[in-house]
């Protein structure tokens, strides 16, 4: 209906069950500081695979495991 060829045409769908990325940066549960991802930004993971990051600020390692998308929608704890 009202909407212009070209602007906001393009929907990309970044779900895939296949792989997915992991942030780049997560937030660090025990002080709060930015946690970097280990690997490259550009590894896909499968869910299930562990995803490694080192905190900047306390220096500890988290290791986060990519989550299924089973329940996708869901509502959060
Ligand atoms: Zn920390």
């Amino acid at each position: 209906m009202g909407r212009a060829p070209g602007f906001g045409a393009q929907v990309v769908q970044v779900t895939t069950l296949a792989s997915m990325r992991a942030p780049t940066t997560i937030i660090c549960v025990d002080c709060g500081g930015t946690c970097h991802l280990l690997a490259h930004p550009e590894v896909e993971f499968e869910p299930g695979d562990p995803v490694a990051y080192r905190c900047a600020d306390c220096m500890d390692r988290w290791d986060i495991v990519m989550p299924d998308h089973d329940d996708e929608g869901g509502a959060p704890d």
